[in-house]
């Protein structure tokens, strides 16, 4: 069982600032997945948690004991990668035994580790095959068990579904949260997706340009993005300016918007008189109510399946917001309709770290 603490980690390469600041404290056994899009440090993290990028600043912790000026592997880690990176004239057994033969560990202790591990990882019929006659499921397979059969304290996952097919996707994510809650390994996983980051997650990483936006519970990322970028990244948001006019006990805000005036129940407060407001599209509803009442036009209608969604205008500013409801729904595009927000779906943003 691992913990690790990331301290105000800097790095950089050459001129070029890739993380600024980081601090995250993760729990032994907690699965944190690192979100954010292209570019926006995950990787660079990742391999310096592993020890194969060099920090700049700040402090990288396992269990208490300092780790950055340690080579890989000394470290309590095992990196399982996008690319599989497994050894093409290698059998499956050789390369899941690699790192046991490379740290010397007995023949017996490697006999019983691999049969341990071709369990784990259903691949007890594969052991002779060489990685070019598997699938594309078993060599990530193969690349999990290969990283695991070590028996790391923290497993440094780096997008290791993003070359299988959706559903094959799916199952495998599964076992992986499986695995990882039965053996108790510490996972840090990256990706770009940010439903994977969602249905794995104990806590959510987002990232951009190199820093932390907000570190929290899928839930509450999700329901309580901190700023226009999380917001917008994390499931898409309507996110408008808007002009706090007064304010009331339990956290109700009178808002000027473009939309027209909208009660806003929201525990975090605005920044200033001036904040920017948010809600999701499917807490937004058709119909009247007593508070929170717009009058939008429909400009297009998308069936998604077990959504349908509508982006909408007041045809003024070329303003639109996005709603999506359950179903479909008898809804003519160019068609004036009522629509309602709830004020406790509203909330204010901080700005963008
Ligand atoms: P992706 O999702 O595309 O893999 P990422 O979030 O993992 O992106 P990183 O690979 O961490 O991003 O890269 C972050 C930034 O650091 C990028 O601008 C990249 O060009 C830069 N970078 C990464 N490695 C190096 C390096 N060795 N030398 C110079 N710049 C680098």
């Amino acid at each position: 069982m691992t913990e690790v603490v990331i301290d105000k980690l800097g790095v950089s390469f050459g001129d070029f600032t890739a993380l600024q600041e980081i601090s995250l404290d993760i729990r032994s056994g907690e699965f944190i997945t690192l979100l954010g899009p292209s570019g926006c440090g995950k990787t660079t993290l990742l391999k310096t948690i592993a020890g194969f990028v060099p920090v700049t600043s700040g402090d990288i912790r396992m269990n208490g004991q300092c780790v950055h000026r340690l080579p890989p592997e000394k470290r309590d880690t095992a990196m399982c990668f996008q690319s599989y990176a497994l050894f093409p004239h290698l059998t499956v057994a050789e390369n899941l035994l690699f790192g046991l033969r490379q740290a010397k560990v007995s023949v017996a202790e490697q006999k019983q580790r691999l049969q341990e591990i071709a369990g784990q990882m259903s691949l007890e019929s594969q052991l002779n095959k060489l990685p070019a006659e598997l699938s594309g499921g078993q060599q990530q397979r193969v690349a999990l068990g290969r990283a695991l059969v070590n028996r790391p304290g923290v497993m440094l996952f780096d997008e290791p579904l993003s070359n299988l097919d959706a559903k094959l996707r799916d199952s495998v994510r599964l076992e992986i949260r499986k695995l990882q809650k039965s053996l108790g390994f510490t996972a840090i996983y990256v990706t770009h997706d940010q439903s994977e980051a969602l249905a794995m997650s104990d806590r959510m990483v987002v990232m951009n340009q190199g820093r932390i936006q907000q570190t929290g519970a899928p839930e509450s990322v999700y329901h309580r993005p901190v700023n226009p970028f999380v917001a917008d990244f994390v499931g898409g948001a309507n996110i408008l300016p808007g002009e706090v006019l007064e304010q009331q006990e339990n956290y109700r805000y009178r808002v000027r918007t473009a939309l027209g005036e909208l009660w806003v129940h929201s525990e975090q407060p605005p920044v200033s008189r001036h904040a920017q407001i948010c809600w999701r599209p499917e807490n937004m509803q058709f119909g009247h109510a007593a508070e929170n009442h717009l009058q939008l036009q429909v400009t297009t209608k998308t069936f998604l399946g077990n959504l349908t969604d509508f982006m909408l205008t007041s045809g003024k500013d070329d303003l639109s917001v996005r709603i999506q409801v359950q179903g479909t729904r008898q809804v003519q595009e160019g068609q004036s309709y009522a629509f309602h927000i709830p004020a406790t779906a509203i909330h204010f943003l901080q700005e963008d770290a």
